[in-house]
């Protein structure tokens, strides 16, 4: 029988540059792998077309976005666009001691924030690059859900983003949908199996000692 002993769930921090296709990976591992939580983020930027409130995003005024920070609710916030964005705390503490993994969408000053948190030992962090920049910009365009002004910001943006890429633990470049997903789930694969994540192998071990002394007598 393998160790049960539950573990405290995992941070798996996603960043990257906007189009670089990190939404759909997201949705495509909650798909894989339904006990994996998606941290709903709170922002005072405007719901696009689809959004719904409480799904994508909570959508907050900046006030109320300001009292939830005052009031010490969000892990790490940051401006992003001119908009506000944060973490709500307690769904992650929640997820944590459920032993469910918990997805992140942030930015790389969230990313910062989490990492430098008294929670950075659970912590997996991964930077998605775009294959090419001209792939990055066509990507937004057929988005079609921003305006051309939106997508020019967006792209100064990104190189700001991306020269974060180092302060994460993996890199992967997505070339392709499929072979991304792929390269996250062995990620999340070998994570989940670390000595130290696997709070049940003393008492395991000490069960197969005396497995081994039953067997053995004298
Ligand atoms: P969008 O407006 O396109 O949904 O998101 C814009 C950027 O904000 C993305 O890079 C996204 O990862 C980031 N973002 C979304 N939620 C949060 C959050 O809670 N904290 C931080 N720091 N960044 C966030």
């Amino acid at each position: 029988m393998a160790p049960s002993a539950s573990r405290r769930g995992l941070l798996i921090i996603l960043s990257s540059p906007s189009g670089a296709g990190k939404s759909t990976l997201a949705r495509r591992l909650m798909a894989w792998d339904p006990t994996l939580k998606f941290s709903v983020s709170a922002t005072t930027r405007a719901p696009r077309p689809g959004e719904t409130d409480g799904v994508e995003y909570f959508f907050k005024s900046k006030s109320e976005f300001t009292a939830m920070v005052a009031a010490g609710e969000m892990l790490e916030h940051a401006e992003v666009f001119g908009n506000f964005y944060g973490t709500p705390k307690g769904p992650v503490a929640a997820a944590m001691t459920e032993g469910r993994d918990t997805l992140f969408d942030i930015d790389w000053q969230g990313g910062q924030q989490v990492r430098n948190s008294d929670l950075r030992h659970d912590v997996v962090s991964i930077f998605i690059l775009p294959p090419s920049i001209a792939d990055l910009e066509a990507r937004l365009r057929t988005r079609a859900q921003d305006t051309d002004t939106v997508i020019a910001g967006r792209m100064a943006k990104s190189r700001d983003e991306i020269s974060h890429w180092a302060e994460y633990d993996y890199v992967i470049v997505n070339e392709n949908i499929e072979q991304a997903e792929d390269e996250v789930r062995t990620i999340l694969r070998a994570e989940r199996m670390r000595r130290d994540r696997q709070p049940g192998l003393s008492d395991f071990v000490r069960g197969l000692n005396r497995e081994f002394d039953a067997r053995n007598p004298g």
